[in-house]
């Protein structure tokens, strides 16, 4: 009926599917049979459809959720395995011409203080996030052509890369910047990014329109056919998501789900990442202002439709969410995580004063990285610190047909033993390096190939004697 390929992505994500498809996941929420069947399709580990998924995310019943949920989880240990890709965020500039109302940073609000970083500032960021352990960042700017055009973010990027740190470099920096064009996306695949994120934030048109009333970004086909633009200017990998509590969170889910759809069909490569941030409180934002917010217990529901939906995709969570949910979703599909992180612009160098509030929006864990790595470590997970697939070109569709056949599970074990090393001997404190030491013997142990375990094994001990690379 709809064709992903022939169709541009906003035509393609169009409400009346949505709408269709939620119908069609209303009358079948109760369906045992179709349900069964869905289940089975996901337990070949090669996704759903968002037809499929929806009707996963309208059950509710107890037993088939509680199927889910272990599906999920077992998805998550046979494509992650037990691993946790930590990153951390940096604020570059929060100057911004758009009227996003749910945003902090938008122009009408006269009473933050505007702030763009310098290239010296950048480095002080930087290095204090080094100095934590940080080795992969996403930078977040706001959308202003005369602040911080794309010359600023790319030389920013550059200013990054070329910093030398005691411990090694920062190894890849994501990009999170407002919808641009195919010449600006070849720049930023030219400067060398890891992933570009952009966030949709509502994919129901109407309340996209109210939502973004002025700038550049109140136009809904611009920003939904950035990711296409993205790909053809050559970056291979792009991260999704949706800002949930702005619109009916079963809209999003089958508008999330067709872009994916939509990426795969065209581009032949699906979403590298999809990041499920939720509405939080920010200086003049009440959260409670939009209608939607969802409980814990939804967005735990969310996270386990999304992982049996699209397996190979890395799933982000922020310091948005709280410990304790935080716990919950990791172990439902969550692959990356940031930690100790600072929304302001310039926060790492120099937190918050009490009576500012520029922060883009309120951190719920506000834990350090040694406590987050900790605490990741006691629930039996493996921080990891690696970028080693960026630096050996497992991007894109190579990266994805890697993930399907299972094989990324070869490299990335040991890779992550390898970063945590580094990090427990670099950075951590006495108590979480003890764990932490225990914690890869044992690991070392569940290589299952014998030459794979004795070249970690190898490597380790390198580590231990200073080298880094
Ligand atoms: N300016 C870029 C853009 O327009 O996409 C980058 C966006 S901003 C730095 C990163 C994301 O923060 C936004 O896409 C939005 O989803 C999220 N955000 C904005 N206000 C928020 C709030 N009050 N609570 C939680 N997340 C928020």
């Amino acid at each position: 009926m709809y064709d992903p390929k022939s169709l541009k992505a906003e035509e393609f994500i169009s409400h009346e599917e949505i709408l269709d498809t939620l119908e069609y996941a209303e009358q079948n929420k109760e369906n045992r049979a179709l349900i069964d069947s869905i289940l089975d399709k996901a337990r070949l580990r090669k996704g759903l459809t968002h037809r499929e998924a929806s009707i996963l995310l309208a059950c509710e019943m107890p037993d088939k959720i509680q199927e889910l949920y272990d599906l999920a989880e077992q998805i998550k240990k046979d494509f992650y395995g037990n691993r946790i890709v930590m990153f951390a965020p940096l604020y570059l500039s929060n100057y911004c011409v758009n009227g996003c109302v749910y945003c902090p940073y938008h122009l009408k609000n006269k009473h933050i203080a505007r702030k763009k970083l310098t290239q010296e500032e950048v480095v002080r960021e930087v290095t204090a996030l080094q100095d934590m352990g940080h080795k992969r960042l996403a930078i977040e700017a706001g959308e202003d052509p005369v602040n911080n055009p794309l010359d600023y973010i790319l030389e920013c990027i550059n200013t990054i890369y070329s910093i030398k740190h005691k411990n090694g470099a920062i190894r890849r920096v994501n990009v999170n910047i407002a919808a641009t064009t195919v010449e600006n996306y070849r720049k930023l695949k030219e400067a060398g990014i890891g992933t570009y994120i952009l966030f949709q934030e509502t994919y129901h048109k109407e309340s996209y329109e109210k939502l973004h009333p002025t700038g550049p970004k109140h136009n809904y086909a611009y920003h939904t056919e950035a990711m296409d633009r993205a790909m053809d200017g050559g970056i291979d990998d792009v991260g999704l998501g949706v800002l949930f509590g702005l619109e009916l969170y079963k809209y999003e889910f089958a508008g999330l789900l067709m872009h994916a759809e939509h990426l795969e069909a065209v581009h032949g490569v699906g979403p590298h990442t999809i990041s499920v941030p939720r509405v939080k409180h920010a200086d003049d934002i009440d959260p409670t202002a939009f209608d939607n917010g969802i409980s814990d217990d939804i967005f735990a529901k969310i996270c386990a439709c999304i992982r049996v939906a699209v397996p190979y995709t890395g799933m982000i969570i922020s310091t948005r969410e709280s410990k304790a949910v935080r716990e919950k979703v990791i172990r439902l599909g969550v692959s990356q995580i940031s930690g100790a992180s600072r929304t302001s612009v310039g926060g790492y160098c120099e937190p918050e004063p009490e009576d500012e509030n520029s922060e883009q929006f309120d951190v719920s864990d506000k834990r350090t990285l040694d406590e987050v790595v900790h605490w990741l470590m006691d629930l039996g997970y493996i921080p990891s610190f690696c970028t080693a697939c960026y630096r050996e070109g497992r991007t894109g569709d190579r990266f994805m047909s890697l993930c399907k056949s299972g094989q990324i599970q070869n490299c990335c074990h040991p890779n992550a033993l390898m970063t945590l090393k580094e990090y427990l001997i670099d950075y951590a404190s006495p108590e979480t390096r003890e764990i932490g030491e225990a914690l890869i013997k044992r690991e070392l142990e569940n290589i299952p190939k014998e030459k794979v375990k004795q070249i970690a094994a190898d490597n380790l001990e390198k580590i231990e004697a200073g080298i880094r690379d």
